[in-house]
């Protein structure tokens, strides 16, 4: 079966394939059928934002599609920038490192016992059919005071894992995917996918 990501991110289809091509789906980006979508999300919750991807991407090549929607949500502030963390602050010209510093200003006030900030991923199969599959991983630690580490991406420098002792910015991508809430999105997806009749390659 031909799946389409709704990403134009290489990185999340090498990760996503991972688990996809176990049920014989071959995962193609949006970009590889010419599909040139940018989906409004106008949801509130990750499970929406996720949804209307995979559902207009499915519309627009009667294929099934696949999608995720990720961010980061610390308690203290409400669970902010959560839906919003990849345009948080609402300024075009911040990149991953100025979001990552705005976050922390805004997040200095907040004691340490109380920094508490979890990373959370919504995976959701669309398919032609009307079918729905989704499914959502987190992973909990807290927020730092400083950036620390250079390895993975966006907000993983001042994401500190506590069985880690480290910030997932200082482990390896090994590491970082046992834990991820991408991972652990993938893992539960794929059990879904079982329950769904998918059959398991
Ligand atoms: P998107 O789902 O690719 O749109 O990403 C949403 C936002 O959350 C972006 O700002 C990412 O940097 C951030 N984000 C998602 N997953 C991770 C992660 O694993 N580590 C750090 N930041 C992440």
């Amino acid at each position: 079966m031909k799946v389409v990501l709704a990403s134009k991110n290489k990185h999340k289809l090498v990760e996503i394939s991972k688990i996809t091509e176990k049920f014989g789906i071959e995962l193609v980006l949006q970009s590889e059928l010419g599909v040139d979508i940018d989906v409004e999300e106008t949801g509130s919750t990750f499970e929406e934002n996720s949804f209307q991807k995979a559902e207009a991407v499915m519309k627009a090549t009667g294929l099934p599609a696949l999608a995720d929607d990720s961010g980061i949500a610390v308690d203290a502030l409400g669970g902010e920038p959560g839906i919003y963390s990849a345009r948080y602050g609402f300024d075009e010209s911040l990149d991953d490192w100025g979001r990552v510093l705005l976050l922390l200003k805004n997040a200095e006030h907040i004691p340490d016992e109380q920094r508490q900030a979890q990373f959370v991923c919504v995976i959701t199969l669309v398919t032609p059919e009307g079918q729905t599959i989704q499914a959502r991983g987190e992973v909990h630690g807290f927020l730092t005071r400083e950036p620390a580490g250079e390895g993975g991406f966006g907000y993983d420098p001042i994401f500190y894992y506590p069985p880690y002792g480290k910030t997932l910015a200082e482990v390896s991508p090994e590491m970082k995917n046992a834990v991820s809430h991408r991972a652990n999105a993938l893992k539960l997806f794929y059990e879904k996918m079982k329950e769904a009749g998918y059959a398991d390659q």
